[in-house]
């Protein structure tokens, strides 16, 4: 096997899971990290179609399963907090033939636990530099470190800095869907027992819930808006960009915002994917939202992340090393997967986000409508079966 020594930039779920990967088919691995331990936050993810294969082919699936948040009912609610229409969780979450629903923070923990014995992490620094010779990568760090390594990895997510300095600036490969997230830990106000609550405004739509494993709730905004400048490391200005977006909704959204500096988890970015007619340049790869981010609206995020850690992984191996073949291969298997998948995002959001009164007033009635109707479950199945079209779009290779 050649080219057996691997830095990884990024401890996300790509990251990590590809580090499983290459450690298992017997590679050496290194991940950097700029964060200064992993970062558990976010909202609850599924695990869908062949990333459910994946987990099952790590081992993980049992005990992914009895992390499940366990959610049983979904509901809309209205200004006033009335609940308008109501569903069972597997319904309202979209979610059919053994669909796993995880906290981010507990699929990114487990993975770390497998994995901290046998890859070496650093933390609290990130790579300044790249120089590929015919050898090897020479990576300088923030730290004032240096090395050489035969490949070069970017899990560093949708702003990646490893993008940006094999490929160039973010602006030639990132699309901007027209909207905002931000998601955040929050206390239970309302005391929900594993329900999830939904308002929708016009333009502005904001969920709580509570999971079987999570004493509080979480709290998720979702909102429309023309392009917003602003620093991605200055948390206290992305909250007044969200404070300000929500100035005058209803709901418990003012309470759920009054917490919003108190949390621990803060995350909030744009909803934007990435396209790039290639992942890879000489030894240096990208993977995950780095490569090719489908953005949160698409649901499936965290599936492209495992995927694509498997099929990289498995393609280095079987070229024993060679990168040349083992990136073209990877391009090869998973393109066609990312495509299928990246189409959701645009088409979801119109889904979540309403853009006007009308809209919301329509849609309201209709949800309240279906709620009541017997056969729902079958109803609402054909909305999502392009979500578990997309998550069956690739037929895994055994590696
Ligand atoms: C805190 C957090 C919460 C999230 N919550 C949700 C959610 O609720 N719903 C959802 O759909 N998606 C969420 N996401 C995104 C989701 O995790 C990804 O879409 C998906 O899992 C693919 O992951 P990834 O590993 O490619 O990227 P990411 O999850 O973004 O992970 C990238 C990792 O790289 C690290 N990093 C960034 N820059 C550098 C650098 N220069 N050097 C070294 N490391 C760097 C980051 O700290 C992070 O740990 C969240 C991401 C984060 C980081």
């Amino acid at each position: 096997m050649q080219n057996t020594n691997v830095l990884i930039s990024g401890a996300g779920i790509a990251g990590i899971a590809l580090a499983y990967w290459l450690r298992r088919h017997g590679f050496s691995v290194t991940v950097v990290e700029r964060a200064e331990t992993i970062r558990e936050g976010g909202y609850k993810v599924d695990i869908r179609g062949a990333a459910l294969e994946v987990v099952e082919r790590m081992g993980l699936l049992d005990e992914i399963r009895s992390m499940r948040t366990d959610v049983r009912a979904g509901s809309v609610v209205n200004a006033a907090g009335r609940r308008v229409a109501s569903m069972d969780g597997d319904t309202f979450g979209g979610r059919v033939h053994g669909d796993a629903e995880i906290l981010r923070g507990d699929l990114h923990r487990m993975l770390f636990e497998h994995t901290k014995d046998d890859v070496t992490y650093v933390f609290d620094d990130s790579i300044v530099s790249l120089n590929e010779g015919r050898e090897g990568v020479d990576v300088t760090f923030a730290s004032g470190k240096a090395d050489v390594y035969d490949l070069v990895v970017g899990a560093d997510g949708l702003h990646s800095a490893t993008r940006a300095l094999a490929f160039g600036p973010e602006e030639r490969f990132l699309r901007d869907l027209g909207y905002y997230i931000s998601i955040f830990s929050t206390p239970n106000h309302l005391n929900l027992d594993r329900e999830e609550l939904t308002y929708i405004g016009p333009g502005r739509t904001a969920l709580a819930y509570s999971t079987a494993k999570d004493a509080g709730a979480k709290a998720m905004f979702l909102f429309s808006s023309d392009p917003v400048s602003y620093d991605h490391r200055d948390r206290a200005q992305q909250e007044r960009i969200l404070r300000d977006a929500y100035a005058g909704e209803g709901w418990e959204v003012p309470r759920m915002l009054d917490g919003v500096a108190d949390a621990a988890d803060f995350y909030f970015d744009s909803l934007s994917q990435v396209h790039m007619e290639r992942w890879s340049k000489g030894r240096v790869v990208l993977l995950g939202d780095a490569a090719y981010c489908a953005s949160p609206a698409s649901g499936q995020g965290t599936s492209l992340a495992l995927v694509g850690a498997y099929v990289l992984a498995g393609e280095l191996a079987a070229a024993g090393g060679d990168h040349e073949a083992g990136f073209e291969g990877y391009e090869r298997e998973l393109r066609t997967f990312v495509d299928a998948n990246q189409k959701l995002g645009p088409s979801n959001i119109k889904r979540m986000v309403m853009r006007g009164k009308g809209q919301v007033r329509f849609s309201m009635a209709m949800l309240s409508l279906i709620s009541r109707m017997p056969g729902k479950e079958k109803m609402l199945a054909k909305v999502v079966a392009p979500i578990h079209q997309a998550a069956n779009a690739i037929s895994l290779k055994s590696y």
